[in-house]
């Protein structure tokens, strides 16, 4: 589903990821975890293009987005982003936030958008929320409306960058749920995050960076129990 060639990325003179080859198949569950700096969000952000990579290449399916003739907005229809802050529509209500896009850039009728905003949102339990205003939703119920948002697309891939850490920790698990329950349905997914337990329990894959470089790329079990690098040996010392 995802194939990542030699990609590179530098800000300026900061070479921020130093040629990363790695691939995600259909309906894996992959988290990416490290330090802070190590590149995970650029990581991520180059598989839609919200950066443009220095080199190297990425496919999503069968389309190599670092080709220039690659029609991009085609391709980010098919991968849904989450992101840390949210970045709902403040004016919109819930069921606004889910309608807009598959109106808008797929064509759907209101009615058609609805039904299926409302299916989504019953999927994310927030169907009592639909009419309310983001600006009234906890930081949880904001993320899970931020998943569905992501979903009425129809996405074939599902992009993740710390979609809890912005949230109380009384609201991780029910964030973390609707994720879990999403992994289950066989949707691809790229997951930043720190909550270990999720990466253990959810992931079928553990991508650990540091410093712009794939250090280690495993199973969990793998992972955790024996990290191969003194690096990531380092890193979940620290963390657990
Ligand atoms: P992580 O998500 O692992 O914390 P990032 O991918 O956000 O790491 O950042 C990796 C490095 O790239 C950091 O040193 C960061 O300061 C730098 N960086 C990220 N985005 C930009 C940008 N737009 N311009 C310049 N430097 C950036
Ligand atoms: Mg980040």
């Amino acid at each position: 589903m995802i194939k990542v060639e030699d990609l590179r990325k530098n800000f300026g003179k900061l070479e921020v990821l130093k040629g990363i080859t790695t691939s995600i198949r259909e309906g894996e569950v992959v988290a990416i975890i490290g330090p802070s700096g190590s590149g995970k969000s650029t990581f991520l952000r180059c598989m839609n293009l919200l950066e443009v990579p220095t080199s190297g290449r990425i496919w999503i399916g069968s389309s190599e987005i670092t080709n220039k003739k690659t029609n991009i907005m085609k391709v980010r229809e098919n991968v849904g982003m989450v992101f840390q802050h949210f970045h709902l529509f403040p004016h919109k209500t819930v069921l606004q936030n889910l309608t807009y896009a598959p109106m808008k850039v797929k064509g759907l009728s209101k009615a058609e958008a609805e039904e299926s905003g409302m299916k989504l949102l019953e999927r994310v339990g927030l169907s009592d929320k639909a009419s309310e205003y983001p600006g009234r939703l906890s930081g949880g119920q904001k993320q899970r409306v931020a998943i569905a948002r992501a979903l009425a697309m129809k996405p074939d891939v599902m992009l993740f960058d710390e979609p809890t850490s912005a949230l109380d920790p009384e609201m991780v698990k029910e964030v973390l749920d609707v994720m879990k329950d999403l992994a289950q349905t066989g949707m691809t997914m790229a997951i930043v995050t720190h909550e270990m337990g999720f990466a253990k329990e959810v992931a079928d894959r553990v991508l650990f960076l540091d410093g712009g470089v794939l250090v280690e790329d495993a199973p969990p079990e793998q992972f955790f129990t024996n990290p191969q690098s003194s690096r990531a040996r380092d890193f979940l010392q620290k963390m657990l």
